[in-house]
């Protein structure tokens, strides 16, 4: 990924959190919640959130979104399983 694109990283609440946090081997609701937290307390949450989407980042928490998330958010409305079905 170009650091250009994701320059606003270096603003983002999760800086100085674990890596393990948002990047987990063994994702857990406890993990997902905790990793979320941060992001909610995050000034780039909106251009995290955009760039993980536009970007397809299968991996992770990204803008307090999920890999599932991520993916739902993607399909159209109108498909089952979309973010908004
Ligand atoms: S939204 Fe979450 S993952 Fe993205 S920069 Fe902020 S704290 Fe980090």
């Amino acid at each position: 990924m170009p650091l250009e694109e994701i320059g606003w990283l270096r603003s983002g609440a999760c800086k100085s959190s674990d890596p393990e946090l948002f990047f987990p081997l063994a994702p857990s609701p406890a993990q997902e919640a905790r990793a979320k937290a941060v992001c909610a307390t995050c000034q780039v949450l909106t251009e995290c959130r955009s760039y993980a989407v536009r970007a397809g980042e299968a991996d992770g928490i990204w803008g307090g979104l999920t890999p599932d998330e991520r993916r739902r958010s993607r399909l159209p409305a109108s498909l089952p399983g979309s973010a908004a079905s």
